[in-house]
């Protein structure tokens, strides 16, 4: 039999749920991170467009994993020493070789505000 099941509101329900409970849960991860980590960056002290950013280099990839896999690297980068807060002008300048908008990309994926 087909499985044709277009308007199942439940299924719909659960999904736009569940996407809204991952936002919730990400923005808090994330604010909780940002405070943890000064709240502001750390070259100029802005407090607005904050990236995360890896001082010593990370050895993995966060378009490998999703948006929540992905704070809970950057927490355990953070736990090891190796995360900072730059603000997206700083995180350019300072670093032209690494990719700055990662984090903006995470933060658009969810539709939060960054
Ligand atoms: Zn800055």
């Amino acid at each position: 039999m087909a499985r044709k099941r277009k308007s199942a509101a439940p299924v719909s329900d659960w999904s736009s749920y569940r996407a809204r409970r991952r936002r919730e849960i990400y923005t808090a991860r994330r604010m909780q991170l940002i405070t943890d980590l000064g709240g502001r960056c750390e070259n100029c002290g802005a407090i607005e467009k904050l990236e995360f950013d890896h001082p010593h280099g990370r050895e993995w990839t966060p378009r490998k994993h999703d948006v929540l896999t992905r704070l809970k690297k950057y927490a355990a980068d953070y736990a090891a020493g190796n995360l900072r807060l730059l603000c997206s002008h700083c995180n350019k300048i300072l670093l032209p070789d690494r990719d700055p908008w990662i984090d903006r990309e995470t933060a658009r994926e969810l539709e939060v505000p960054f």
